[in-house]
């Protein structure tokens, strides 16, 4: 896909998420890679109200080129897509079902969404690492993001949100919202004793769609 057609598609899917409610005022931020570097959506931009001319690129590394300042959460974006070079793009959302789970889990925990459905095992796989608190912005969470990530698709920043990577941006998107969907899922479903996947259900799904 052209950079004209994928900064196009960009703004749609940013204005699809705003409006089902995945992203409110100026949260989440989505990341693409290209050919000679990446598209970020600007600091401070709204998902519902992107302008594909004005959204930033950036060079190789990651040095700002035109458009507008990039989000100030892009070490983010850089920690996945470095540590997962399969990675075409990254969504960040403080989505809200997956970001109370962020505040429910505990820090190191590889799995705080019970695999319920085949859906968020073949989206997000098996792991879905929760990284420690740090102050929005902190760089030092670049590390711990990029480590998890060669080992995971998504990660969860506690007390933050979800970082979700996919080979294409409309995967990475949807993977987000299965993550959301998921997490609404376990916590209407917590203390319910619902039925999980088994271990050989997962295997299953993962040996096929993983
Ligand atoms: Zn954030």
């Amino acid at each position: 896909m052209s950079e004209a057609a994928l900064r196009e598609q960009l703004a749609a899917l940013g204005a699809s998420l705003f409006q089902r409610g995945f992203s409110l005022g100026s949260a989440g931020n989505i990341s693409v890679r290209l050919p000679d570097g990446y598209l970020m959506t600007p600091t401070n931009s709204c998902l519902g109200r992107l302008e594909p001319a004005r959204i930033s690129k950036l060079g190789p590394d990651w040095a700002h080129l035109s458009g507008d300042k990039p989000s100030k959460e892009v070490f983010m974006h850089r920690a996945v897509l470095t540590a997962r070079p399969e990675a075409g793009a990254v969504v960040h959302l403080h989505s809200t079902h997956a970001t109370a789970i962020a505040c429910i889990a505990t820090p190191g925990e590889t799995a705080p969404i019970p695999p319920l459905t085949p859906y968020f095992v073949m989206r997000i796989g098996r792991a879905l690492p929760v990284i420690p608190y740090y102050r929005p912005g902190d760089g030092a969470m670049e590390p711990a993001i990029h480590a998890a990530s060669k080992s995971a698709k998504a990660v969860l920043l506690a007390n933050h949100g979800p970082v979700v990577s996919g080979k294409t941006l409309e995967d990475a998107v949807h993977a987000a919202e299965e993550l959301e969907e998921a997490a609404r899922l376990a916590l209407l479903l917590r203390g319910a004793g619902a039925r999980e996947l088994t271990p050989a259900q997962v295997d299953d799904l993962l040996s096929t769609f993983g």
